[in-house]
């Protein structure tokens, strides 16, 4: 079986952000073809867009899959759904996003999928857990996730530790 290693994104600012990443992650690391490889620090970040919403809490993980990238994606989905996702409104509170950030070196530009993530590059929501995992990690470009997260915006980035409520 031919196998990847993908790096998903993880975020939530409703009913209880801790709780709906640890569910999400024992569910990505039950996926068919899978196994779960690392688990980044959450992180409390404020948000993108609309300001009237909570604080999100975000991590990442790494995934060795023989899934496909399209596979993967609806996998993704449906977590979102069975954990109560509704799309409301553009960048607007959520009870769990999963982004598929990276799938191994592949370039993917599809309507429902782009991978690398478009605003991967952009954010150290997803740039510093991408390092925590692999502190080597490229993009398929070639660019070092290192360099592009010491260029990135800030988002008031807090380390939670073990523990700790993700409440101010
Ligand atoms: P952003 O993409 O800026 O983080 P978002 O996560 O709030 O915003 P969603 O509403 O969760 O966006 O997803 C919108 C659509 O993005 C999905 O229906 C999905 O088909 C598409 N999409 C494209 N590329 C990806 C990807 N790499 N990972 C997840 N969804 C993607
Ligand atoms: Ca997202
Ligand atoms: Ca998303």
């Amino acid at each position: 079986m031919s196998s990847v290693i993908a790096y998903i994104g993880l975020g939530s600012n409703l009913a209880e952000p801790l709780n709906q990443l640890a569910k999400a992650i024992t569910e990505l690391a039950a996926l068919p073809k899978t196994t779960l490889l690392g688990q980044s620090p959450f992180y409390r970040s404020t948000p993108v867009g609309p300001q009237d919403q909570p604080d999100f809490v975000n991590g990442a993980v790494s995934l060795r899959t023989g899934l496909t990238a399209l596979e993967l994606l609806d996998h993704l989905q449906a977590i979102e759904q069975r954990q109560g996702r509704e799309r409301t409104r553009v960048w607007g509170p959520r009870t769990l996003d999963l982004d598929l950030l990276l799938f191994g070196r592949k370039v993917i530009e599809s309507p429902r999928l782009i991978v690398p993530h478009t605003e991967l590059p952009n954010r150290d929501f997803v740039l510093q857990p991408l390092l925590d995992l692999d502190a080597e990690l490229t993009l398929p470009d070639g660019r070092k996730v290192a360099n592009l997260r010491a260029q990135c915006p800030d988002n008031a980035l807090q380390r939670l530790e073990p523990g700790q409520s993700s409440g101010r």
